[in-house]
């Protein structure tokens, strides 16, 4: 039996190099940028008004003040979107927030600054050059570096990319995944619930978690513990996927036929059994570049391994140059027993309790026990012979988009 670290060590060893493909702008969201990303374009794309207002040049108006007033006579109104115009010596032209200024002009009046008398602008003072002008270039000039290689794109980057007129983007592919879960007493939710069956909770919730990071399994089953069908529909994982989830069947006992199976289709093992709970039995193994997880079908020990090694396998294979999840030290609201031989994960909150961030752990820590999982934001680890005194520091592994609540709670 080999330790956490250990676990995740070889699992990182084993992720085959990102691939690369090319996608439509929207598809891009949640995937990491392979090639670094130069602007095509300068922005702004042109001088244009900050605001509504009126145009003309500064240089008519140095002499202008109160007693001797300016008029400029308005040449019409330039919206957002024309074509670029020129503006005569004193003139003065109504422009529109983002519409181009003209040639010959190069300053702004706010609208609600102006005075107007007769269709001429009144003007009493000297004006700035670039007054309430946005000037071409300012944000980024054309050909430098805008996004890096290893960013992970989200909502900005998305609006970043259009904003230079992209809509394919390099990133890198994310992998295919399939979920298998095994067990013969398992049935779908919403379906018959006959005497002996459970509602096969995995499936969905590893479904979820894979939709949450952006990825949608090419394929999901549920399967009885028949070798045979187990066999089929595994072969056929192999062969259409990147990475295979299994979830059940993969102890020791008479109806566990997963590994065996794995054997006979010539995955390699790489591990089987972690010193820790739960998850014990996790298994890990590869065929040419298709990795392999069999996890222990118990829903928290799902729900754990999921998170502990499936989820930066994946992560990693997408090009994310820190995979795992988050982590920090809160200080432990009560006092925790380690265990002498194992890694502990346990469901918790970090929660404020005064203003100040402590960890709690949650009831119902069993490895079949998942309703206080509603209310983890992080797995609590606990190293084996490490226990932790109230109010010590205490590792904890954040679940994303969970975050930690500013609520006292
Ligand atoms: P196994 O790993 O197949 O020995 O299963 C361990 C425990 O987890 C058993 O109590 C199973 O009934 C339960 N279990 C297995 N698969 C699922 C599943 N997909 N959903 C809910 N519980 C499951
Ligand atoms: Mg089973």
């Amino acid at each position: 039996m080999i330790s956490f670290k250990r676990a995740q060590a070889l699992i990182e060893k084993n992720i085959p190099p990102g691939k690369m493909e090319t996608v439509p702008l929207l598809a891009s969201l949640g995937c990491v940028i392979s090639e670094e990303i130069k602007s095509p374009l300068a922005l702004p794309l042109f001088d244009n008004s900050a605001m509504d207002g009126f145009t003309f040049a500064s240089g008519d108006t140095q002499e202008a003040s109160p007693d001797r007033p300016l008029r400029l006579t308005i040449g019409g109104t330039i919206k957002a979107g024309d074509a670029r115009i020129r503006s005569m010596p004193k003139q003065a032209w109504r422009i529109m927030t983002g519409a181009q200024i003209p040639h010959g002009a190069d300053t702004v009046l706010m609208k609600e600054k102006a005075k107007i008398i007769q269709e001429t602008l009144i003007i009493c003072e000297p004006f700035m050059k670039g007054k309430n002008v946005r000037a071409k270039g300012e944000e980024l000039k054309k050909g430098l570096k805008v996004i890096s290689r290893g960013a992970a794109v989200n909502p900005a980057i998305v609006g970043i990319l259009a904003s230079l007129g992209k809509n394919e983007v390099p990133v890198y592919a994310k992998p295919r995944v399939s979920v298998i879960a095994t067990g013969s007493e398992l049935v779908a939710p919403g379906a018959n619930l006959l005497h002996g069956k459970i509602y096969d909770s995995n499936s969905p919730m590893v479904c979820a978690a894979l939709l949450r990071m952006g990825i949608r399994p090419v394929f999901a089953k549920r399967l009885d513990d028949d070798p045979k069908k187990i066999k089929q529909v595994i072969g056929h994982a192999l062969r259409e996927s990147d990475l295979v989830v299994l979830m059940g069947g993969i102890s020791a006992g008479e109806t566990d036929h997963v590994k065996p199976i794995l054997k006979e289709l010539g995955v390699e093992t790489i591990f089987w059994k972690v010193r820790q709970k739960p998850g014990k039995p996790i298994y890990f193994g590869k065929k040419g570049s298709t990795l392999v997880f069999g996890l222990p079908g118990n829903p928290a020990a799902v729900f754990t391994c999921f998170y502990e090694y499936v989820y930066p396998a994946i992560r990693r294979a997408m090009g994310f140059q820190d995979p795992y999840l988050g982590s920090s030290f809160f200080p432990a609201e009560t006092s925790i027993a380690a265990d002498p031989e194992k890694s502990l994960f346990l469901k918790a909150r970090v929660k404020l309790s005064q203003g100040r961030p402590v960890v709690t752990v949650l009831r119902g820590q069993s490895s079949h026990m998942i309703s206080s999982l509603q209310e983890a934001n992080g797995i609590l680890v606990v190293h084996s012979n490490e226990s932790i005194p109230q109010g010590q520091n205490a590792l904890v592994h954040l679940l994303p988009n969970e975050g930690i609540s500013t609520h006292e709670s």
